[in-house]
């Protein structure tokens, strides 16, 4: 083990040079998500048009089939943008299964239903997408490596990893990036030779609920979000239809597959999905899956960066993860590639994301003053009188679709009212 100046083990500061990529170096990143995939197509196309060819090595322990766990798969704007504008690959078109135009949120027997505007969301499947993009960046040259890496090492001059993948040699290069979500045996690698630390995380349980076509199409193209205010481990739930079926999930700081049984007998589901659902049977239900809630500790270093989930660089309580995902990926390779891999020049790649950083503790308040209004009964009231003043619908609006920053939102005159109507009537 090599032991760096501070005290920790396998870093090393910098000699070699920590510049800009260059033509033939090498950058591995662990983890083929939209996070990873993003940063492979941008190394390759971008480092072309600079007149580099980097050598892009992805390890992707999953095989995308039908047997993955749906997670919901929902693209909320700017996706589309980031997507051809950043990334330079078309929307997924051909994944989408869904519109979406807006949401009913809903709150005991409160409910309200808040558009958006014409700015759509689409859902599609979230494997589905996981493997265009892997496609994509397969196309452009990169190497998938279908294994899951159990060893890194970070040498002054280099960076190295191993995998489980039989007969398979490890990999050396001049760059690692992690992309491998909120996966806990990776994160632990990594924090094994570097000071990162995993971001702090919510929980959520999905499963899927199947629906004839027929009855789909007697939904409308909306989102349905819940604030329980009788289920204490859930803060909220989601019920997305989509072509076949619908993707209920509900998140919380431990919830569990019992959790999600009891939401799923609330009169206000029932009246949602099909009466002949049953609740046992047959229906898959996923492991609590992580989703980041902040930042993660000391998320880059030299000749390391993380990306995606793994970074926690996500708009926090906003569910469009996927979309920060490839924003983080696209501009972590164009610092690789214009302003070089140590960790001076990663500090532009987290400054570039500083607006979520410094929305967190607004997200914070705002997470608090839910669970409150959930806890204390109060949320279903507020909501009917919410539901009568455009301006505090606007507000909701702007809190569930994400296009805003919570900071701008609080900014804005309304707030002040329905936090008022939230917070009456707590003791
Ligand atoms: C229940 C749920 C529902 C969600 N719904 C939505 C939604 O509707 N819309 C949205 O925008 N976001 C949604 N999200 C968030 C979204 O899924 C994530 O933000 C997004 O997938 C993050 O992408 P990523 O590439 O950073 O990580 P991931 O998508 O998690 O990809 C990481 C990859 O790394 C691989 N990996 C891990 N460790 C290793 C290893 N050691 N070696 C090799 N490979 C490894 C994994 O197999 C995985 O494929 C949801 C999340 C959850 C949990």
């Amino acid at each position: 083990m090599v032991i760096s100046g501070d005290g920790h083990p396998n870093i090393l500061k910098g000699s070699g040079s920590m510049g800009p990529l260059e033509d033939g170096q090498t950058a591995i990143i662990i983890g083929g998500g939209p996070a990873g995939t993003s940063c492979a197509i941008t190394l390759k196309r971008m480092g072309r048009e600079l007149g580099r060819d980097i050598n892009v090595i992805i390890y992707e322990g999953m095989k995308f089939d039908d047997n993955c766990i749906k997670r919901v798969g929902v693209l909320s704007p700017p996706l589309t943008q980031t997507l051809e504008e950043k990334i330079g690959v078309p929307f997924p078109c051909q994944g989408i299964e869904r519109k979406i135009a807006g949401y009913y949120l809903h709150s005991g027997d409160a409910k309200i239903k808040l558009y958006t505007g014409g700015k759509l969301s689409f859902v599609g499947h979230n494997v589905a997408i996981d493997r265009y993009l892997l496609d994509k960046a397969k196309e452009l040259g990169v190497r998938v490596i279908p294994g899951r890496v159990k060893d890194i090492k970070l040498y002054p001059d280099s960076v190295a990893v191993e995998s489980d993948l039989k007969g398979a040699k490890g990999a050396k290069g001049d760059v690692l990036v992690g992309a491998f979500g909120l996966d806990a045996e990776t994160a632990y690698l990594l924090e094994q030779v570097t000071p990162y630390k995993t971001p702090k995380a919510l929980f959520s349980v999905v499963t899927r609920i199947p629906a004839s076509p027929e009855y789909l199409k007697g939904c409308e193209d909306y989102l349905h979000v819940f604030l329980p205010t009788t289920l204490g481990d859930i803060e909220f739930a989601v019920v997305t239809p989509k072509l076949n079926d619908f993707i209920v999930n509900v998140a919380g700081p431990a919830v569990t597959e019992e959790s999600l049984e009891q939401f799923l007998a609330l009169p206000e589901i029932r009246e949602l999905v099909p009466p002949e659902f049953t609740e046992v049977g047959g229906r898959m239900v996923s492991r609590p899956l992580p989703i980041p809630l902040e930042p993660a500790q000391n998320s880059f270093g030299d000749r390391f960066v993380t990306v995606g989930d793994t970074s926690g660089l996500v708009r926090a309580y906003k569910g469009n993860g996927i979309n920060s995902a490839c924003e983080t990926g696209t501009k972590a390779a164009e610092v690789m590639l214009k302003v070089g891999i140590s960790h001076q020049a990663f500090r532009d790649y987290y400054t570039a994301f500083s607006d979520i950083v410094e929305d967190l503790p607004y997200g914070r308040t705002v997470r608090q003053m839910t669970i409150l209004g959930e806890r204390y009964g109060t949320m279903p009231s507020a909501l009917r009188a919410a539901a009568k003043d455009r301006t505090l619908v606007n507000v909701l609006v702007d809190f569930l679709s994400g296009t805003k920053t919570y900071r701008e939102i609080v900014g804005d005159s309304g707030v002040l009212r329905l936090s008022l109507k939230f917070i009456k009537g707590i003791p």
